[in-house]
C-alpha cells in the first residue's frame, strides 16, 4: 500500500513537471519569440507527424517543426512499441492537464461520470477520423493545417492574451474550454475521444511488447481496477489487457488490494510498476539528452550564418530580412528592391511580420521572388 502511494505520487510529480515545463516554454515563446524558445508545436510529437510528408518528399520540416520534434515522435513511437501508450499515461502534458482537471472535478462533484456506452463506443472512433483528416490536410497543404482548431496550440497561446486568442484560435480555444469542462466530468476526455496522436499510439500499442495480465484465481472481484481505470477498461473482467485505449498509467495496479493479481509483462517478463515508470522516463529523457549532446536535437530554428545554404522553398516566416540577405548572399538594398518593399522596414523584421507594414504581404511572395 505504501509502495502504491509512492508510485501514484511519482506519476503525478512526473506529469506535473512535464506540464509545467511545456507551459513555461510556451509562455517564453510568446515573450522571447521562436528563436529563443520553442513553440508548443515544436514540442509536440504530432507536429512531426504533420511534417512527415514534407520531410520524406522534400527533405524539409514544415513551419515551426524541427529535428527535435522528429526525435520526440521517434522516441514516443519506440515507447508505444515497447511500453504501450506510456507517453499518454506518464508524460503527455495535455493528458496531465486533463487529469488535474479531473481531480478538481472529483472535488466539485464528489464523483466521476461515465459516458453512456451507446455514446461512448462510437465517440471512441472519432480520434481515428481526426487522425486521418488532419494528416491528409496537413500533408496536402504542407503546413500545420489543424493549428486554428488545435486546443493544445490554443493552450500554448493563453499567455498572449484573450484578444489574440480570439483572433488566432477562436475555434481551438472553444474546443479547449469544452475539453476542460469535459475533463471536470469525465476522465481523459480528449485522450479517449479526440486525440489524433493518441489514436496512432493506440494502433501501435496493439503490437506492443507490454501487456497487463490478471490472475483470475487470485482476483477477489472487488472491481477497484475497473473503477480506477481512466479510460474505462473493464480490467476486472479480462485476463489480458490488450486494448488500444490502455495508456499504461498503472492506476489499475495501484488500486488492486490483492498481491500479484495484476502483473505488467514486457516481452513476457514481469516488470514492477515503479520499474516500468523508470524505464519509460529513462528512454524518453535519455533519448532527448543523447541527441541534444550530439547536436541533433533542435526545437528552435538554427542560426543563419554566411555558410548557411537554403533554397527559396526553405524560407520560413520567422527568418528576418537580414537573415535572408545573408543566406542568399544578396545586399540588403537589392533584397528590398527584389521584394518591392520600402527601405523603411527594419532589417530585423521577420518575414511573417512584413504584413504589418504592407497589408496582405505573404511569406510565399518572398519565396516566389527569390526562386
Ligand atoms: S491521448 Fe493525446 S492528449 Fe491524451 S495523453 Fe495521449 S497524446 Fe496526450
Ligand atoms: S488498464 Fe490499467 S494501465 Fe491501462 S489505462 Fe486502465 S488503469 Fe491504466
Amino acid at each position: 500500500m505504501k509502495n502504491n502511494r509512492l508510485i501514484k505520487s511519482v506519476r503525478y510529480i512526473l506529469l506535473s513537471i512535464f506540464l509545467i515545463f511545456v507551459t513555461v516554454e510556451a509562455y517564453l515563446h510568446q515573450v522571447l519569440g521562436g528563436r529563443k524558445s520553442p513553440s508548443i508545436h515544436a514540442l509536440c510529437p504530432y507536429g512531426e507527424l504533420e511534417s512527415m510528408y514534407s520531410l520524406v518528399f522534400n527533405g524539409t520540416f514544415i513551419q515551426k517543426i524541427f529535428s527535435g520534434t522528429f526525435i520526440l515522435l521517434m522516441l514516443t513511437l519506440i515507447l508505444a512499441i515497447v511500453f504501450r501508450r506510456s507517453f499518454c499515461g506518464l508524460i503527455c502534458p495535455f493528458g496531465a492537464l486533463q487529469e488535474f482537471f479531473g481531480v478538481l472535478g472529483k472535488k466539485l462533484f464528489k464523483k466521476r461520470f461515465v459516458m453512456n456506452k451507446n455514446i461512448d463506443k462510437p465517440l471512441r472512433y472519432l480520434k481515428y477520423i481526426i487522425l486521418v483528416v488532419t494528416l491528409y490536410y496537413a500533408w496536402i497543404t504542407a503546413g500545420l493545417w489543424v493549428n486554428p482548431y488545435d486546443p493544445w496550440a490554443a493552450y500554448g497561446h493563453i499567455s498572449s492574451g484573450f484578444s489574440s486568442l480570439k483572433e488566432e484560435y477562436p475555434i481551438g480555444f472553444m474546443i479547449l474550454i469544452l475539453i476542460l469542462i469535459g475533463s471536470l466530468l469525465y476522465d481523459r476526455f480528449f485522450c479517449k475521444y479526440l486525440c489524433p496522436i493518441g489514436a496512432l499510439y493506440g494502433i501501435i500499442s496493439k503490437f506492443s511488447l507490454t501487456k497487463i495480465t490478471r490472475d483470475k484465481d487470485r482476483c477477489i472481484n472487488c472491481n477497484l481496477c475497473s473503477k480506477n481505470c481512466p479510460v474505462n477498461i473493464n480490467v476486472s473482467e479480462l485476463s489480458e489487457i490488450n486494448s488500444s485505449e490502455c495508456i499504461n498509467c498503472n492506476l489499475c495496479m495501484i488500486a488492486c488490494p490483492s498481491d500479484k493479481v495484476l502483473d505488467i509483462k514486457t516481452a513476457g517478463k514481469s516488470v514492477k510498476p515503479l520499474t516500468n515508470i523508470i524505464l519509460v522516463i529513462s528512454i524518453f529523457l535519455g533519448g532527448i539528452m543523447i541527441t541534444k549532446a550530439t547536436g541533433l536535437y533542435e526545437v528552435t530554428p538554427p542560426k543563419i550564418t554566411a555558410s548557411t545554404r537554403i533554397t527559396a522553398d526553405e524560407i520560413k516566416g520567422y527568418m528576418t530580412l537580414e537573415e535572408i540577405s545573408v543566406a542568399f548572399k544578396i545586399e540588403l538594398n537589392e533584397l528590398y528592391e527584389r521584394l518591392q518593399i520600402p527601405a523603411s522596414i527594419p532589417k530585423d523584421t521577420p518575414l511573417k511580420e512584413i504584413k504589418n507594414f504592407i497589408p496582405g504581404f505573404e511569406v510565399e511572395t518572398v519565396r516566389e521572388l527569390l526562386r
